[in-house]
């Protein structure tokens, strides 16, 4: 902690404390013992730049353990994954002297053409949110502050640093700020990153209602917000609205524009104090670190790379998903012979471009590792990833088409010769590059790889795809001609010997799709609003993200959310849900899983809610809570979970809290989104469904409400001519339909007189 209070040191060096020193480093105010510190990439390893290296360039930083990106870790459907791997890259940043690891990323989702999906976890926000915090814990527990960003709706690279997301508030709530909300209550990240997007209209940065209000105010963070790299607008707007640290720095610039506004008094000072001492509190993070105790922790002084690497294989292996198998294909006998085919097996894809893009302590070569487990393997590269040596290859002329084609063809034809003379063939697929600041186009592998796929196909007995890439790709037009699909995602450095274990049941494969795989991109629920027009994109889906959407339209999906084979089989029996305490919207599920067949492996316990509770239209089922459990063969668990109230509620924007809506609710258990193995519905009592009067509201809501109604009827009654009575007697449809106009309108046309006092005093009695 610092040696006395930044708030009395003089203005000029608390706002210097405000924003970075340079790119990466803050301002130290040594005579009140404030530490400079270093805040750097993230999320998933180390990117600390070497001394003088250009900033703009990625490729140029210290050796650090590239572990399984976000969109992996996603599918691991496992907090323990996230947990030790946050701890590692934590270990690495305190031997690199970082004291801010900027991650995780925990934006949902929303289109599978997002060009930083890989960075983020889930479609879904209950997913995102435990494996944020798991990851939080980690590191954190290493001394090392994490940075949840990019905070909020940042959901596209199109246009990020000024488009506009158009977002309702129980959208937001619900979908794009409730992973946040997660983290920052249970994990207490120590700072939070705003993104470079204006939500609304109004920049991140300078969004009072999102980084004071509910940030601050609602889910009680007291950790710093600081900025996304270049993403400051104004200044002065952002400080007042509560964004404390602005990097990287300006050189003194934006320091001078606070210190002018203090001093114009059209700044309060007390916002500078406030944000100072938590830069300074931050800084302590320094000085905390240094005295975590040597040992089991992990006090290293220098990359573990080995033990770090043989993580990051162990880690990887939970993540990839076995979307099918037909025959048993997999795993593969050792003696068996094999043809590896395609580029990438030798050039593995295993992060995505831009900010957290890691220099890797090494690489496995996935041909390398398959050559190490099998006994017979052949290997054919089939397509050039990055599209640019055809020629070569082809070992003909250079420059025109007709050399690339030639090069394509030539490739082709190997690959199907080496493939046919196989008992199976593993063909390595992807897609070739995904980077930061560039959203995809369409779902597509390269056109090459899809061609060489059906080939394949079509010479080998049997044909394994493996998938590389940072987000969904389309599996259609070759889906039912292979015999298995491994989705690898982005695995990381060790990513090669992760796809071997797998490959031979060294590991059971036990990911489960953290998004959907649609059919067609037209599918996708954002369809006609990605990514928008005009310096707008109107998130118009509303809640209906990912399998929200696809279950409750009954929509055909590739593979549902949640998706993922084993080696081995599992049942689900004896759930039984219990409502838990004298607080009826909570409950207890438990259930009984059994590992069936005759290997060792790991089942995810997924558990929604469908519910049509409430005045608002809900999905037709959400997830709400999960666990991951290993079982050796034969093994049965019981496994319990807890349902908080939050699980049953929606955002209600009229009365602006939590509601849990009196009625039904069944709760679930999934082998995915769209099969439901076990159900059982209990009946909550809920929040009283009554929401404060106003003149807007329904007559009928005034006639029913329990405490204004009689009132109101009885005030109704004396002032009501015997016609009008008659007519209401009579006619009992009439009363039905005034229910729904607003009572303004139906006192106004009804000519009764009320006093506007009388009525001022029923609304306050709603309340
Ligand atoms: C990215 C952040 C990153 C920062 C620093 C920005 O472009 O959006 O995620 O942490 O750069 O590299």
């Amino acid at each position: 902690m610092p040696s006395i209070d930044p708030a009395g040191l003089p203005l000029e060096q608390k706002v210097s404390l405000l924003s970075g020193r340079d790119f990466w480093t803050t301002r130290p105010v040594e005579a009140a013992g404030i530490p400079s510190i270093v805040l750097t990439d993230g999320p998933h390893g180390v990117r600390l730049q070497r001394d003088g290296a250009d900033h703009l360039d990625f490729y140029d930083s210290l050796p650090a353990t590239c572990l399984p990106p976000a969109v992996a870790v996603g599918s691991s459907w496992d907090v323990g994954v996230a947990r030790r791997l946050g701890a590692a890259v934590g270990r690495e940043a305190r031997a690199l002297g970082v004291t801010v690891v900027l991650g995780p990323g925990v934006n949902i989702k929303r289109s599978p053409l997002c060009g930083r999906n890989f960075e983020y976890y889930s479609e879904d926000p209950l997913l995102a949110g435990m494996l944020g915090a798991a990851h939080v814990r980690g590191l954190q527990a290493q001394g090392v502050g994490a940075s949840v960003k990019h905070f909020a709706a940042n959901n596209q690279e199109t246009d990020r640093m000024r488009v506009s997301a158009d977002v309702d508030e129980r959208t937001l709530r619900e979908i794009y700020l409730a992973a946040f909300e997660r983290i920052v209550t249970e994990a207490r990240p120590a700072t939070v990153m705003t993104s470079y997007n204006r939500i609304n209209g109004t920049p991140a940065s300078q969004h009072r209602w999102l980084l004071t209000d509910v940030l601050r105010g609602e889910w009680g963070f007291t950790g710093v917000v600081v900025s996304d790299w270049g993403g400051v607008n104004d200044r002065v707007a952002a400080l007042a609205a509560g964004l404390d640290l602005q990097m990287p720095g300006t050189g003194g610039a934006s320091d001078a524009e606070i210190a002018r506004a203090v001093r114009a008094g059209t700044l309060d000072e007390a916002q500078v104090d406030a944000s100072a001492r938590r830069v300074a509190a931050l800084s302590g993070l320094v000085a905390e670190s240094s005295s975590l105790p040597a040992g089991a922790d992990g006090e290293v002084s220098e990359v573990p790379v080995d033990e770090h690497h043989a993580l990051a294989r162990e880690l990887a292996a939970d993540c990839a998903v076995l979307l099918r198998n037909t025959g048993g294909v997999l795993p593969l006998a050792r003696q068996s012979r094999i043809a590896v085919i395609g580029d990438l097996a030798t050039s593995p894809r295993f992060q995505g471009g831009g900010s957290s893009r890691i220099n890797p302590t090494r690489i496995d070569i996935p041909l390398d590792a398959i050559r190490a487990l099998g006994e017979s393997v052949t290997y054919a590269r089939g397509y050039s990833a990055d599209g640019t040596d055809d020629d070569q290859q082809a070992g003909s002329r250079s420059g025109s088409d007709a050399v690339g084609g030639d090069g394509r063809e030539a490739l082709l034809t190997q690959a199907v010769r080496t493939a046919a003379a196989a008992e199976v063939a593993i063909v390595f697929a992807g897609l070739d590059k995904e980077t930061e600041g560039i959203d995809r186009e369409h779902l597509d592998l390269p056109a090459e790889q899809l061609t060489l796929i059906r080939a394949v196909a079509a010479a080998a007995p049997r044909t394994v795809v493996v998938l590389a890439g940072g987000g969904v790709v389309s599996l259609e037009g070759w889906h039912d001609d292979v015999d298995a699909i491994l989705a690898g995602w982005l695995l990381g450095q060790a990513a090669g010997g992760a796809i071997a274990d797998l490959l031979f049941g060294v590991a059971n494969p036990s990911g489960h799709l953290a998004e959907t795989i649609p059919l067609r991109l037209a599918d996708t629920p954002s369809y006609l609003n990605f990514p928008g027009e005009a310096g707008h994109v109107r998130y118009g889906e509303g809640v209906m993200v990912g399998y929200r959407y696809y279950q409750t339209v009954e929509r055909a999906v590739r593979y549902p959310f949640g998706h993922g084979l084993s080696y081995t089989t599992f049942t689900t029996d004896a759930l039984d849900v219990t409502l838990a305490g004298d607080d009826t919207a909570t409950a207890r599920v438990t259930v009984t899983v059994t590992n069936t067949g005759a290997r060792a492996g790991r089942h995810v316990v997924q558990v929604y809610v469908a519910t049509a509770a409430g005045p608002v239209r809900r999905p037709a089922r959400e997830l709400r809570t999960f666990t991951k459990i290993t079982l050796r063969p034969g093994e049965t668990r019981t496994v319990g979970l807890d349902l908080d109230r939050r699980a049953f509620a929606y955002y209600d924007i009229e009365l602006h809290r939590w509601v849990v809506a009196p009625g039904d609710y069944t709760i679930q258990i999934g082998e995915n989104a769209a099969h439901i193995v076990a159900e059982q519905t209990i009946t909550l009592t809920g929040d009283s469904g009554h929401r404060p009067l106003s003149l807007d509201s329904p007559f009928g809501d005034w006639l029913h409400h329990p405490v204004v109604g009689p009132q109101l009827r009885r005030s109704l009654g004396g002032g009501m001519t015997e016609q009008s009575r008659k007519a209401l007697e009579q006619n009992p449809d009439l009363l039905e339909s005034i229910s729904t106009m607003p009572i303004r309108q139906v006192l106004s046309m009804a000519g009764t007189r009320f006093r506007d006092e009388e009525l001022a005093r029923l609304m306050e009695l709603s309340r």
